[in-house]
């Protein structure tokens, strides 16, 4: 029997225990060191910064834990994606990719994967299933799709892929592994931004790679240790802090999306609106098999770019910024970066505000001439 995510987040606030011995301070040290005292034989203890560091492997091990899976941690989302293409892929080799996705990770392959001879196509998430996986290698799924948050359904993904002797990749950092469970689904390896949600205080910048395969695990942490993509030990360090605190902060979040989506939808300045949990989104019932939760993240359209840049700049409770899953709830016009949305298009993060005061904000800053 699979724990549930309460489950493994109940025991990941005494993870850490388990190990303490009389004595030893109950929160985690941070240890910064590149050097480790080493005199003579070398084998069997820490022996350098960039192979070893105690504050990392505990970061490891409560990622570890909260994905049921051995974990690696990256410096950024984008260490940990680079890690899995750099370490798994090879010239000849072809790879899938949504194409509503995270906008890095296309560029990232149309800078450095073709001309190492790596060639990929791109596909929207809502019809990721259709045209087969014939002839890949790899097969990266994003879902909700940032930003547009369609979905695709990873266990058939996964279950076709496979057939065509595809590895499954999921890109799981809207939802963290408390509100969507990709391995578990059927994928092969997970990555995601913990610069998001799990630390969730926009302060430091961190990934990482989970997975059941060994051999993908070796690979990808041989790569870590000879390309250098290491975190320093106090961004770890931040990280675990954030992770003991990340199923309230995910379970408050996702509560007020879901309680903000439907008034938001209904309001008269709001022309369109996406949300996973919302009764009649394209996205509702797929969302329902599959996620743990429904996510804290809402795509709202207004009538004008005037009309979003006035309501996310003019309302008290929101903090104007790119990126997502801290604590403050923030917002940004997408198509200010070039995504293919509406001018009006939103992408909201809600935070851990009150709700009913988040709603006021919002509401009167919807209202706002
Ligand atoms: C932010 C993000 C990333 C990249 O994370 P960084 O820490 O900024 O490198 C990757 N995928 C998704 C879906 C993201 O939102």
């Amino acid at each position: 029997m699979k724990k549930s995510p309460e489950k493994r987040a109940a025991e990941a606030a005494h993870l850490r225990q388990r190990e303490l011995a009389k004595g030893d301070p109950v929160a985690l040290p941070l240890t910064m060191a590149s050097m480790y005292h080493l005199p003579g034989d070398p084998t069997g203890v820490r022996q350098y910064g960039r192979f070893d560091n105690p504050t990392r492997e505990a970061v490891e091990k409560l990622l570890g834990h909260l994905e049921d899976a051995e974990a690696l941690a990256f410096p950024s989302g984008m260490g940990a994606i680079s890690a899995v293409f750099f370490s798994l892929l090879k010239a000849g080799d072809r790879i899938l990719l949504p194409s509503d996705g995270y906008y890095t990770t296309r560029v990232l392959a149309e800078r450095f994967l073709n001309k190492l001879g790596v060639t990929h196509d791109l596909r929207p998430t809502a019809s990721f299933g259709e045209g087969g996986f014939g002839g890949y290698r790899l097969v990266f799924i994003e879902t909700p799709s940032n930003p547009g948050l369609d979905i695709c359904d990873i266990a058939a993904v996964a279950s076709e892929a496979h057939a065509a002797g595809a590895v499954v990749l999921a890109d799981n950092t809207t939802m963290t592994p408390l509100g969507q469970r990709p391995l578990d689904l059927g994928a092969d390896v997970v990555v995601a931004a913990d610069t998001k949600a799990p630390n969730g205080h926009s302060d430091a910048l961190f990934g990482h790679v989970a997975s059941h395969d060994a051999e993908i695990m070796k690979a990808v942490a041989e790569w870590r240790k000879l390309s250098g993509a290491i975190p320093g030990p106090f961004e770890a360090w931040l990280v675990h802090r954030g992770l003991e605190t990340l199923e309230v902060r995910f379970d408050r979040m996702c509560s007020t999306a879901e309680l903000l989506a439907p008034r938001l939808a209904a309001h008269p300045a709001v022309k369109a609106l996406r949300y996973p949990g919302l009764d009649g989104d394209p996205s509702h019932n797929l969302a329902r098999a599959q996620m743990e939760r429904f996510g804290f993240m809402i795509g709202l359209t207004l009538k004008s770019e005037a009309a979003a840049e006035r309501f996310i700049n003019g309302c008290a409770l929101l903090q104007p910024a790119t990126s997502f899953g801290g604590i403050h709830s923030s917002a940004e016009r997408r198509a200010r970066w070039g995504d293919a949305v509406e001018p009006g298009f939103v992408r909201l993060s809600v935070g851990c505000e009150p709700a009913e005061d988040l709603w006021e904000a919002l509401q009167a800053a919807l209202e706002k001439r």
